[in-house]
């Protein structure tokens, strides 16, 4: 089946109960027991599972060739369980260009776990051959990446992962699996902030972990979620559930737009960069034709001059809003050295945009007219 009839259907049979089509949200945080002590209807305790997390996680599943999905609070919790879950002594090997929040948890957290991490420019694999040790336990890769969107080889990853029996792991975050599946590519688990494009709508958080296999990982990373409590709440749950059934339809006009302002940019005299895939002058635009069904809607650039000029082209727009995060049906651009504070590495020249589900001549006219100089 294709995704987009996957994303409609999983998860989604009328409840049993009434014939409703849309799914019910159980808010129950406690479920009926029978006399011999055990539940009665297979749930227990809502930290634990309930029944409208079990439909998303059934999607989520389903949507990733995933044999099975954990959906957690945020993005965060979904990797912090993850990472929680390995043995003390376990080395993790992230991406340069890693989300800025897991360059944190790997500074101010691993040390308190006793893992250790590395960053390393995943382009390169024989950097990353470099950089594995005995005690890697896990290759993490994001991409596109957040915000140069940096494109890394995922089969070629798996490959060094697994030669060295370490677990690849795969953000696909900006992708979403409706553009990038990165299980089908022999990757072992995929991260989602759903607080993005699945929820789609910049009103739920949400993440999620779909892993190839319902091993002993998967059964770590679900026990440190009971008990460290980053669950997914029935409500929110039901809101990512909503958003997911229509990503198909979505990603295709966030990427007809994006791909349309891409261009626009990289004519322009004002621009000095632009970082988009789907660009055929994209270092690794033919890595990213090949993993990836298309483009995506994120994208970022470079205003020549530096802080100064690229926070004055912010400042002249009426169609974006300036805001961080991305995924949602409105277009948003920020100053992402700004976004990311003091220990940024980003470059002050740089504007990160999410690009909506807006008109295209809108939003090419509104960057058109914050360009003037
Ligand atoms: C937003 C984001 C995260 C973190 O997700 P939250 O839901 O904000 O916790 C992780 N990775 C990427 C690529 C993101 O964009």
């Amino acid at each position: 089946m294709h995704f987009e009839t996957k994303a409609i259907h999983a998860g989604a049979e009328p409840d049993p109960e009434t014939g409703a089509i849309a799914a019910p949200i159980h808010l129950s945080t406690t479920f009926e027991r029978g006399i011999d002590g055990q539940p009665a209807h297979g749930y227990s305790y809502v930290r634990d599972a309930n029944p409208t997390q079990s439909r998303l996680e059934e999607a989520l599943a389903a949507i990733d060739s995933a044999a099975g999905a954990l959906v957690f609070g945020s993005g965060m919790a979904a990797g912090s369980a993850l990472l929680q879950s390995l043995a003390p002594g376990s080395h993790v090997l992230f991406p340069d260009d890693c989300y800025y929040g897991f360059r944190i948890l790997a500074t101010d957290f691993f040390p308190n776990w006793s893992l250790t991490a590395d960053f390393v420019a995943m382009e390169d694999l024989d950097a990353v051959r470099r950089s594995m040790r005995p005690q890697t336990k896990v290759l993490w890769a994001e991409t596109p990446s957040n915000p140069l969107m940096k494109i890394v080889d995922i089969a070629a990853l798996v490959g060094i992962a697994h030669e060295r029996g370490a677990t690849m792991v795969v953000d696909g975050t900006f992708a979403t699996p409706a553009l990038q599946r990165p299980i089908e590519l022999g990757a072992d688990v995929v991260l989602q902030s759903t607080t993005k494009y699945l929820g789609g709508h910049s009103d739920v958080q949400g993440g999620s972990l779909a892993f190839a296999r319902r091993g002993s990982l998967f059964e770590a990373a679900m026990h440190t979620r009971h008990i460290t409590g980053g669950v997914a709440s029935p409500f929110n749950s039901w809101l990512v559930l909503r958003g997911l059934r229509s990503l198909g339809a979505r990603m295709r006009v966030h990427c007809e737009n994006a791909r349309a302002i891409a261009e626009l940019l990289s004519k322009h005299p004002r621009v000095a960069v632009v970082h988009y895939p789907g660009l055929s002058a994209h270092p690794r635009h033919d890595v990213a034709a090949r993993q990836m069904s298309d483009f995506g809607g994120m994208l970022s650039f470079e205003v020549k001059g530096g802080r100064a000029e690229a926070l004055a082209v912010a400042s002249k727009v009426k169609v974006f809003t300036r805001a961080t995060s991305l995924g949602g049906t409105e277009s948003l651009i920020e100053h992402r050295a700004s976004s990311e504070g003091p220990t940024s590495r980003t470059s002050e020249s740089l504007l990160r945009m999410s690009i909506g589900l807006e008109h295209r001549d809108d939003l090419l006219a509104d960057l058109e007219q914050a360009l003037k100089s």
